[in-house]
């Protein structure tokens, strides 16, 4: 992002106004009303930079001292994004932009658009005005090392001068009409900030209507890469035709800053859980990525008639072997890893064991009614199809074999951590009795993915009281309520 123009051109913003007033109306459209910068402002008086050779981002930290973040920050943006990490709608992106008279100008660097002041962005408790966006060519986040062929910041800043960049990447596609009103009218050379008379833009319907971004705390992007930037990387591309693309390559293809080290950052992702605020009721809404939660029609769990008759169900077998007990609590439940080597077979298919994992209550009922807890045996095969095995738990006599796992249960979320000297075996864990009802279903969590075969033990397994109330002390009410079968058979 480029910050250069904006401060002095709070102070022409009344003349602008003026102009436009005067003038607007009766102006010939070919006809540009230039504003100059007052002389005393130093808006081309900066250290010279730019995006290549002993002036590129790599020497930016050399050019000058107040440049120093440039090289030493280590909350510097862009950054590269995993996409791995949904990008979350909550809080809420709310802009509140209006149609305004563009007002457009080449600084050297790239094309910036200011807009009147009015105009803002709420994000959560956050509220800021929008002072200009710009563009870069190529996008300077890239997402799993892509980049897009533009990438567009609409910059906002705070009374304090707290600032906030919502930044929204471009992809070829079909011509995009919102952005005419600037890609018609991009100054090819450097120039002031000049208003076109007659010609206004909405940044409002600029933006895409999916909403979500990946948030993280992050610097511009240019000199003199000051931090403390609010970053919302929106995940959903806008389209632009290749000859609005071409249109501004032509001036700037290559004013992208390369992407810096998140270092201890994180990027803020979708925060679920089982509140109502973030539970499974809501989970759809949370994230794009999580679009399954919602309008999947083979999800998990369900409500399993008990009297059901399953007389073709294959039969299951495991090979389960002892593993080192490598525990955590990962903020939804507590997980153990499992080591390799572990196996699942059912009717010729078969899956390897990752992890297994605790519900209270349990997530599948039997006929509409829950047990205390479900574990979660969890297996993948080669071509990363999934299968779980689901085992209820039933209040009964103490179970030794549950024992390492129950006895070691961390309450704060965290790593996974190995339990030196205690091992585990699930095959002990697991009843005699495999028999079990067999359904194509879901993960019983976001991202709520189907294609995942369930096995459901129909003989629950046992832990004393003291042991389930041991777990519901970290986890009381970590279970998704019971789906709709819809035209799916047991
Ligand atoms: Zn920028
Ligand atoms: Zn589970």
């Amino acid at each position: 992002m480029e910050l250069i123009g904006s401060y002095w051109w709070k102070g022409a913003a009344l003349s602008v106004l003026l102009v436009g007033c005067d003038n607007g109306a009766n102006r010939a459209a070919e006809e540009p009303v230039v504003i100059a910068p007052e002389p005393e402002e130093p808006v081309l008086s900066e250290p010279d930079w730019g995006y290549s050779g002993d002036i590129g981002p790599e020497n930016w930290a050399s050019l000058d001292e107040g440049y120093a973040a440039c090289s030493q920050g280590v909350e510097q943006s862009p950054i590269d994004v995993d996409v791995s990490t949904p990008p979350s709608r909550v809080p809420a992106i709310t802009p509140d932009y209006s149609e305004t008279p563009l007002v457009i100008f080449n600084n050297g660097r790239t094309i910036e658009v200011e807009v009147h002041e009015g105009d803002s962005l709420t994000v959560g408790d956050n509220q800021w005005d929008v002072v200009q966006f710009h563009f870069h060519a190529n996008s300077e986040h890239t997402f799993d090392g892509a980049a897009y062929d533009l990438e567009m910041h609409v910059v906002h800043a705070d009374e304090a001068g707290n600032l906030a960049v919502l930044g929204v990447v471009i992809e070829p596609g079909d011509h995009n009409a919102s952005l005419d009103a600037i890609f018609n009218n991009l100054p090819r050379e450097l120039s002031s900030p000049t208003q076109i008379t007659g010609v206004t833009v909405n940044l409002a319907e600029v933006l895409p209507e999916e909403l979500a971004a990946w948030r993280y705390s992050g610097s511009l992007t240019t000199p003199p890469c000051s931090e403390d930037v609010a970053w919302h990387v929106l995940s959903t591309p806008i389209e632009a035709s290749l000859e609005q693309i071409g249109a501004f390559e032509g001036i700037f293809d290559d004013n992208y800053r390369p992407t810096q080290a998140l270092n201890e950052r994180e990027v803020d992702g979708v925060h679920w859980g089982y509140e109502p605020a973030n539970g499974p009721d809501v989970w759809g809404d949370l994230s794009p990525y999580y679009e399954s939660c919602r309008s999947g029609q083979e999800q998990s769990p369900i409500d399993i008639a008990s009297m059901i008759d399953t007389p073709l169900a294959p039969v299951i077998e495991i090979d389960y072997g002892s593993t080192p007990l490598v525990i955590f609590n990962n903020g939804h439940t507590v997980e153990v890893e499992h080591e390799e080597g572990s196996r699942l077979a059912v009717g010729g298919n078969e899956w390897e064991v990752l992890q297994f994992h605790f519900h209270a209550a349990s997530e599948h009922t039997l006929d509409a009614s829950n047990e205390r807890m479900e574990m979660h045996i969890v297996h993948r095969n080669a071509d990363g199809g999934l299968a779980v095995l689901g085992a209820f738990i039933e209040e009964g006599m103490f179970n030794p074999d549950l024992e390492p796992v129950f006895a070691n249960l961390p309450r704060e979320e965290g790593d996974p951590t190995l339990v030196a000297g205690q091992m585990v075996n699930l095959s002990w864990i697991l009843p005699m009795d495999l028999s079990a009802w067999r359904y194509n279903g879901s993960l019983t969590t976001p991202p709520c993915t189907e294609g995942v075969r369930w096995h459901v033990l129909k003989t629950p397994i046992q832990a004393s009281a003291s042991q389930i109330a041991l777990f519901e002390t970290v986890f009381d009410n970590n279970y998704r309520p019971t789906q709709a079968l819809n035209d799916r058979m047991l």
